[in-house]
């Protein structure tokens, strides 16, 4: 049970996500539009088409997909554990996550002291030895 959050502050909450999916399903649909318009306008001009910078805007596109993407999963993942009244608690330790925490960033889904555990360990397997020390210190 989500018993820490009042029902006001989970409304706002899921209002928040739900706009974040609305925006990145928007998006998404917009950025292929764009890939297939680029298609028809080049289609007509023969060997006009600067095909070095098709391709920049192609990867550049789909980069920014990806992390839509990434993004959308995380906001679906948070949605979800707000519908089955789990949202709001640590995945990893089960903790309750602090309301600031959620207000500052919805799609959380780990307490701080996780957050930081798993960035530690994400930043040690990057293998950039003394980075995050060096901001920690
Ligand atoms: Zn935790």
């Amino acid at each position: 049970m989500t018993d820490h959050l009042n029902d006001e502050t989970l409304d706002d909450l899921r209002e928040d996500l739900e706009r974040r999916r609305a925006e990145l399903t928007n998006n998404s649909k917009r950025a292929l539009d764009d890939i297939r318009e680029g298609r028809e306008r080049g289609g007509g001009g023969g060997d006009s088409v600067d095909e070095s910078t098709e391709e920049q805007g192609r990867s550049t596109m789909l980069r920014l997909k990806d992390r839509e993407r990434k993004l959308l999963t995380k906001v679906n993942r948070a949605l979800e554990r707000l519908e089955s009244d789990d949202y709001g608690y640590c995945l990893e330790c089960d903790e309750p996550i602090p309301e600031k925490r959620l207000q500052a960033r919805p799609v959380t889904l780990y307490c701080i002291d996780c957050k930081e555990e798993r960035e530690r360990s994400e930043e040690r397997r990057k293998t950039r030895p003394g980075l995050m020390d060096d901001f920690q210190a």
